[in-house]
């Protein structure tokens, strides 16, 4: 073979195209190189790369416009060159999410990979709702961290997410996904709550919030705080428990990845007390968090042992991986605080979930929507595929969260 055709074959789909475009070739010396099709809203476009020798190429071509013709559909052929074996290129996944997704932020997007050398080589609708999610799947240049603090600082100025991920392998298998709790999987922080049912909400909000920027150091934050519910009497810690909120998605997110055989842990700054029954229903299979002292039915005051910190929470995740024996390299953690940030750090794939800036500047990714189950996307499970395993469940509601 010395020679290529291109066949570009697009029009209204109906059953048989694809079909009768082959049998059409069956009778042909052509062999068939690639191939990708698409329908988008019923209208199909079908793309075939065949090895040809250039003798046959006429023959060839007069062969597939006639049957294009006959079914009905448009053609375009291309002949060409033979094939480059391409060199060995780094593959990418950069997923795109928006709600809504602007085209300014595809094009400003895929300007800056061609710009970077890196060529689009397939694009897939992963999801719909609650976000507009886009997978395109590059090849190009190695220098994959470059790439991606350049599409995190834009995303940010686009209102999009961006996730930049090497393509292969280590995306499959079995992963380990570590969360923080207050204000990741739960939309409250948990010991402000506490605090207001102790009567000291706005004290003990103000250090929270400095806390979470890394303003001041996180252990020393906690025991301060801690101290401002000394006798609070212990069925509070129930009524909170009551009162907290989990994060739309974190359902989802939970069952779809127990499903695909993920460990699914747990680490927080907050309190095993009021953590514990909260997710529950989450079926996770760890959970490491503080725990607080009691005496006579009321806090104390005083965290037990040592407070679960930044360090802390890193040693957590490091520690799961060797338990579940999953290499570092294929764990996920996913936080929004100053303490997260060494674990999203240590990850393989950090991801910061409605964080604060220091946070976001450390992570591999970042997700502005206020669905945990986006994380998905960033893993390449579309909406289809979770909402199917949701029916072959008996889940009937539509789009349970
Ligand atoms: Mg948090």
């Amino acid at each position: 073979m010395d020679g290529t055709l291109l066949a570009i074959i697009s029009g209204r789909d109906r059953p048989g195209v694809t079909a009768a475009v082959f049998d059409a070739l069956r009778h042909t010396r052509a062999v068939v190189l690639d191939m990708e099709q698409l329908v988008v809203r019923g209208r199909l476009i079908l793309a075939v790369l065949l090895g040809v020798d250039s003798a046959d190429v006429g023959d060839v071509r007069a062969v597939v416009h006639e049957v294009a013709t006959r079914v009905g559909m448009e053609v375009e052929t291309l002949p060409g060159a033979p094939e480059e074996v391409a060199a060995s290129r780094g593959r990418i996944n950069v997923t795109v999410m928006g709600a809504p997704l602007p085209p300014g932020a595809v094009a400003d997007l895929t300007v800056e990979l061609a710009e970077r050398g890196w060529n689009i080589d397939r694009i897939r609708r992963i999801a719909s709702y609650p976000v507009t999610a886009v997978v395109f799947e590059g090849s190009g240049e190695q220098d994959v961290s470059g790439l991606r603090r350049s599409l995190a600082e834009k995303s940010r100025a686009l209102g999009v997410d961006v996730a930049v991920e090497h393509a292969g392998l280590n995306r499959r298998g079995q992963r380990l996904i570590v969360m923080d709790v207050d204000s990741t999987v739960i939309q409250d922080e948990v010991i402000d709550l506490l605090a207001q049912a102790a009567g000291q909400g706005e004290a003990v909000a103000a250090i929270t919030e400095s806390a979470m920027h890394g303003q001041i150091d996180f252990a020393e934050s906690l025991r301060r705080r801690v101290a401002a519910l000394e006798g609070l009497p212990v069925q509070a810690l129930a009524e909170v428990a009551g009162a907290v909120r989990l994060t739309p998605g974190a359902r989802t997110l939970c069952r779809t990845l127990k499903r695909l055989g993920y460990h699914v842990c747990l680490v927080s700054g907050g309190f095993e007390e009021v953590v514990v029954p909260v997710t529950a229903e989450l079926d996770v299979d760890r959970i490491r968090a503080n725990r607080l002292e009691v005496a006579n039915g009321r806090l104390t005051g005083r965290v037990l042992g040592d407070i679960l910190d930044r360090a802390g929470k890193r040693r957590a995740l490091e520690e799961f991986a060797a338990e579940f024996d999953v290499p570092l390299s294929r764990t996920i953690a996913v936080g929004d605080g100053a303490n997260d940030i060494d674990m999203l750090d240590a990850a393989g794939l950090g991801v910061a979930f409605n964080a604060k800036p220091a946070v976001r500047d450390a992570a591999d990714t970042s997700l502005t929507t206020p669905y945990l189950d986006s994380v998905l996307f960033l893993l390449g499970i579309t909406r289809d595929e979770i909402e199917e395993a949701d029916a072959a469940d008996g889940l009937r509601v539509r789009h349970p969260r």
